[in-house]
């Protein structure tokens, strides 16, 4: 890989007549070359994670424990972040953030797409993790299409579970709004004759392959990025707190639809990504979520890929220019 491609962080305002209440927040893009193909990470926003309320310890006190110990304070920011694949013929976004679900807190991807020099009608497929409305809040607003050229497709496991209401009870309460999320992102392609459901471990395109990781959600999928034999993993929610589950995975979360499954899947992707040391793409990990896990004892380590590169850079160079 020829890495390094860039962070940009520049003020909104200085791209477009922005939401007042994003104006002075910087735009998150951060671009990277993946063999021949380009990966752009967008960050979303940040929302305040409780974790004394949302994340399950199998040994009561162990997340206070384990955020005290490292100095972490209890409700934790949390990125959301969504990646676009340039393959050179075709832009295949994955994930799409909150849109509007989340108020002021979300909701900046489009800006920052746009200073990425992408527009909404160049992207030709949207590829969803899950379709909780921190993922898919992005695909529509007002009922209408956002990317109007694209094929959203996802797990036909996914989607049938969520398109019927009678599983409202199957799942907690903190994400039963996902219901609503599907009915105003999903239904506006659904109408169009623009939603694929795929099978766990299909071939989406040269290069890119679903990875079933159910738990967190039914049809919770992970995608599996090779270009020229560089692989990029990204894993949609198989982490929220990096700071507590990388250090013991066997945490959970509330949104985890099967606490049991979530944590199994977690415990067995960390494993592979540690042991093949690869490229790991994560919708919560700190922005761009980009890295890699490394295995000691029954932990793991991260280490973000641009840590030595997260450094504002001129408005320029967000609008696409790639520094060598
Ligand atoms: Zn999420």
């Amino acid at each position: 890989m020829h890495p390094i491609l860039f962070l940009a962080a520049v003020a909104s305002s200085a791209t477009a007549p922005a939401p007042q209440e994003a104006a002075a927040r910087p735009l998150q893009v951060f671009k990277m070359q993946l063999g021949g193909f380009t990966v752009t990470a967008f960050g979303d926003g940040v929302f305040e994670l409780p974790t004394d309320q949302l994340l399950v310890d199998p040994r009561p006190g162990e997340v206070a424990g384990l955020l005290s110990r490292q100095h972490q304070p209890v409700v934790q920011p949390t990125s959301v972040n969504a990646y676009l694949v340039d393959t050179g013929h075709r832009r295949i976004l994955i994930d799409s953030g909150g849109g509007s679900y989340f108020g002021p807190a979300l909701g900046q991807f489009p800006q920052a797409l746009k200073a990425a020099g992408y527009k909404p009608e160049d992207i030709d497929e949207v590829l969803i993790t899950h379709v909780h409305a921190d993922h898919i809040g992005g695909l529509a607003a007002q009922g209408v299409r956002t990317f109007p050229n694209a094929v959203v497709r996802l797990a036909a496991v996914e989607q049938a579970f969520w398109l019927d209401r009678a599983n409202a009870q199957k799942v907690d309460a903190s994400v039963r709004a996902t219901f609503d999320a599907v009915e105003g992102s999903l239904r506006p392609y659904l109408a169009a004759g623009k939603v694929q459901g795929f099978a766990p471990g299909a071939t989406l395109a040269p290069g890119i392959t679903a990875v079933a990781l159910p738990g967190h959600t039914i049809g919770h999928t992970g995608y599996r990025i090779t270009s020229r034999g560089k692989t990029l993993l990204v894993w949609g929610d198989v982490m929220h707190v990096a700071t507590v589950q990388r250090i013991d995975p066997a945490i959970t979360i509330k949104f985890d639809s099967d606490q049991m499954q979530a944590r199994t899947t977690r415990v067995a992707i960390l494993g592979e990504a540690a042991r093949d040391h690869a490229l790991v793409a994560g919708a919560h990990l700190a922005f761009p979520g980009i890295g890699r896990f490394g295995k000691v004892g029954g932990s793991w380590t991260w280490t973000p890929i641009a840590s030595s590169a997260s450094k504002a850079v001129a408005p320029a160079l967000a609008a696409g220019a790639v520094a060598k």
